[in-house]
């Protein structure tokens, strides 16, 4: 008997012991892109010792895998893009809040959740871009703008089945109020020159082609077109200076609900938001620092400085299915 007992104990210790001896590590479910993150996660690992096992996917279904696994998913860090997609993830309930004052500090309070459960890291401009052979820049002035008559046939736009459209609108509708928006978009499809594109670089492509003379697209994709290919006539706006500013969104991130290593996942996002750190994730995608005492990419500060909207970002999602009731109503496909 206590033969058996030895050897069971043995072989309990055996099992469980390269458990003991395992590295630390963090799991981070991401959807951004593996090539946006992955050097970030190497520095940590590099610094700090700490594994960063991840996967990679649509937020959508990242999301609705850690809804499925419960209690028992091995996931710490949700990483998604868009206000709209992390205020989604939160109000299912697999977000925890997180007491940072380092956090706090680093993040503007429009970037990140009221109750603390998801924190912007990134920041993407959502703006006017024109054709430069066509449009100059004493023409445009903000995204209602776009509904007036001068733009007949002339506006591009990418379909509002985007969220990063549904939280533009999301947006106006709550500086601007229902009414007002919904006569913008109205104007908007009225003017334009074809049916919504599936993506941002289709409609840059198709405004550098003459296609149309004026577009609403993030600023890292005509980043990427003009690394490409500098000579496209294509240039920025920042739309609404005179009013409320940019609007503006966020990739961003909170602790998963079940996560079992809070502590060590709130660290790394504390070590997100410090400024080496900010300079190569938001250079990564050429889009802009969240903590503002970071200088962007050079190309990307080369755009000017623009005001931007300062509403915090959970309206986009507060206000997500009213902004695609409204879109549909408005005829914006
Ligand atoms: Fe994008």
């Amino acid at each position: 008997m206590k033969k058996v007992l030895f050897i069971l104990l043995s072989l309990t210790f055996i099992l469980s012991a390269p458990v003991f001896a395992a590295d630390p590590e963090l799991v981070v479910y991401s959807a951004r892109k593996e090539h946006l993150v992955k050097e970030v996660f190497e520095t940590y690992e590099k610094e700090t010792g700490v594994k960063i096992k991840y996967i990679t996917g649509k937020a959508a279904v990242l999301l609705q895998k850690i809804l499925s696994e419960g209690s028992s998913t091995p996931a710490d860090i949700l990483l998604t893009v868009d206000a709209g997609n992390l205020w989604h993830a939160a109000q299912k309930g697999v977000l925890a809040p997180v007491e940072s004052q380092i956090l706090a500090n680093n993040i503007p309070s429009h970037y990140r959740d009221p109750e603390n459960r998801w924190f912007g890291l990134s920041i993407r401009a959502r703006t006017l871009v024109y054709n430069t052979d066509r449009v100059t820049p004493d023409e445009l002035n903000s995204y209602a703008d776009l509904a007036d008559k001068t733009w007949k046939n002339r506006l591009l736009l990418r379909t509002s089945k985007k969220v990063y459209n549904q939280s533009l609108v999301a947006m106006l509708m709550a500086e601007s109020g229902k009414d007002q928006t919904l006569d913008t978009i109205k104007g908007w499809v009225a003017n334009l020159a074809a049916p919504p594109f599936s993506s941002d670089t289709k409609v840059l492509e198709a405004i550098a082609a003459g296609q149309g003379d004026v577009g609403v697209v993030n600023t890292y994709y005509y980043g990427r077109l003009m690394k490409k290919n500098p000579d496209l006539p294509l240039g920025i706006f920042w739309a609404d200076q005179k009013t409320g500013g940019v609007h503006v969104n966020v990739s961003g991130a909170g602790i998963v609900t079940h996560s079992k290593n809070k502590a060590r996942a709130a660290a790394f996002l504390e070590w997100l938001t410090t400024p080496d750190v900010q300079k190569i994730f938001a250079d990564a995608n050429m889009e802009y620092p969240v903590n503002k005492g970071v200088v962007p990419h050079a190309m990307v500060k080369g755009w000017g400085d623009f005001k931007e909207s300062t509403l915090n970002l959970a309206q986009a999602g507060r206000l997500q299915a009213d902004a695609i009731r409204l879109m549909d109503m408005a005829g914006y496909k």
